[in-house]
């Protein structure tokens, strides 16, 4: 699938462009592999709580170890992978429904004043920004491979998200809940329910609400956004 020769993972190096071929090419192989991994992980393929072995995912991709290891680096900085001494890489378990009840409850108290905070502040351009990361979560629900357009969607439910809370202007806000990673952990919890058409419809909400300036509007359609989503995957607990 990605049978192809790693030249170098130093990605950050030749930005400048120089020294011709071979310098795209690592950067996206890395990316590559990161992504095939976070697919994997978020479509529960890597099932949560299982070990990691560097070798085994090396030769299932084709790659040497070293885009491997970078990639879990990345995953292990998202909360999707967890590192041990002398164990290795495993995938982070499901959240349980004590830390879904608690993270919740920090959105709610968090996320829906920022949002009302976030309409004052919000320029046109981040507005078409947020309408564009809402627009992607709908597009890729029509077409394309299954598990990659599911990882798509969380990412993007993360980029809107975080769009509102950074135009809200409280860097600690926003910092709080993106260390939290609560839409990766979200979407791994749901993926054996139901990815949701509705949470596009409340983003619309949302959205509708920021281009009517409408700071109390904006406030509630996040709550009741983060309320339904609460609501939506309470019931995996149950099983
Ligand atoms: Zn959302």
């Amino acid at each position: 699938m990605m049978a192809r020769t790693v030249l170098t993972t130093d990605a950050g190096a030749d930005r400048n462009g120089a020294g011709a071929s071979g310098i795209q090419r690592p950067i996206s192989l890395a990316n590559e592999v990161y992504e095939t991994i976070f697919s994997q992980l978020m479509a529960l393929k890597i099932a949560p709580g299982a070990r990691i072995t560097v070798d085994n995912l090396a030769r299932e991709l084709g790659v040497s170890q070293t885009p491997i290891r970078e990639a879990l680096g990345r995953l292990e900085g998202e909360g999707l992978v967890h590192k041990t001494h002398l164990i290795g890489f495993s995938a982070a378990p499901q959240i349980s429904a004590r830390q879904f009840g608690e993270l919740y409850e920090l959105r709610l108290l968090l996320e829906p004043h920022a949002t009302g905070r976030a309409v004052g502040q919000m320029t046109d351009d981040m507005l078409a920004t947020l309408a564009e990361a809402a627009g992607v979560m709908g597009r890729r629900a029509k077409s394309g491979d299954e598990r990659a357009r599911y990882s798509q969607f969380a990412r993007q439910d993360a980029v809107f998200h975080d769009l509102i809370l950074q135009s809200a202007g409280n860097e600690l806000v926003r910092e709080t809940l993106a260390h939290q990673h609560t839409h990766f952990h979200i979407f791994r919890l749901m993926f054996h329910s139901r990815v949701t058409e509705e949470a596009l419809e409340e983003h619309e909400a949302i959205i509708t609400a920021f281009e009517a300036r409408n700071a109390a509007a904006a406030e509630a359609a996040m709550r009741i956004h983060i309320e339904r989503s609460r609501d939506r995957l309470l019931p995996v607990f149950d099983e």
